[in-house]
């Protein structure tokens, strides 16, 4: 799927909305999350629209280098000691649309979540 006209992540991934960048690659984008939770909050998104982390599923090469480089920033930030969240759905906090890939760490985190 191709960039979507309201998707908040799509204008960060092409660059119309600005961002706090920390990695980039063929398919990802990764920048600092706005309201961070963690010392190390950084989203992971594809350039490409998928809504969910279950749809990108159909798109294995883009999962493979989301996770490889949720996996390098949290080797530079937080010694690779981290989480790496999909909320997926209203109900379990997903609030914007197109999937990304929380990369928490920094502190200790307690389970289960809340
Ligand atoms: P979720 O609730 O799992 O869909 O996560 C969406 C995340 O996007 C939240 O943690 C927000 O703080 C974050 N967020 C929303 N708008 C921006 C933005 N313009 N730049 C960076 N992070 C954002």
């Amino acid at each position: 799927m191709t960039a979507v006209d309201d998707c908040l992540f799509c204008k960060i991934a092409s660059g119309a909305i600005p961002a706090d960048l920390v990695a980039e690659g063929e398919r990802v984008v990764a920048f600092r999350d706005l309201s961070p939770q963690a010392p190390t909050h950084v989203l992971v998104i594809p350039r490409e629209h998928h809504v969910n982390v279950g749809a990108l599923a159909s798109d294995p090469a883009t999962m493979a280098e989301l996770v490889a480089t949720a996996a390098e920033v949290a080797a530079r930030e937080c010694d690779g000691e981290y989480r790496l969240v999909f909320n997926t759905g209203a109900r379990a906090g997903q609030s914007v649309f197109h999937v990304h890939g929380h990369v928490l760490g920094g502190r200790g985190m307690t389970w289960p979540p809340g």
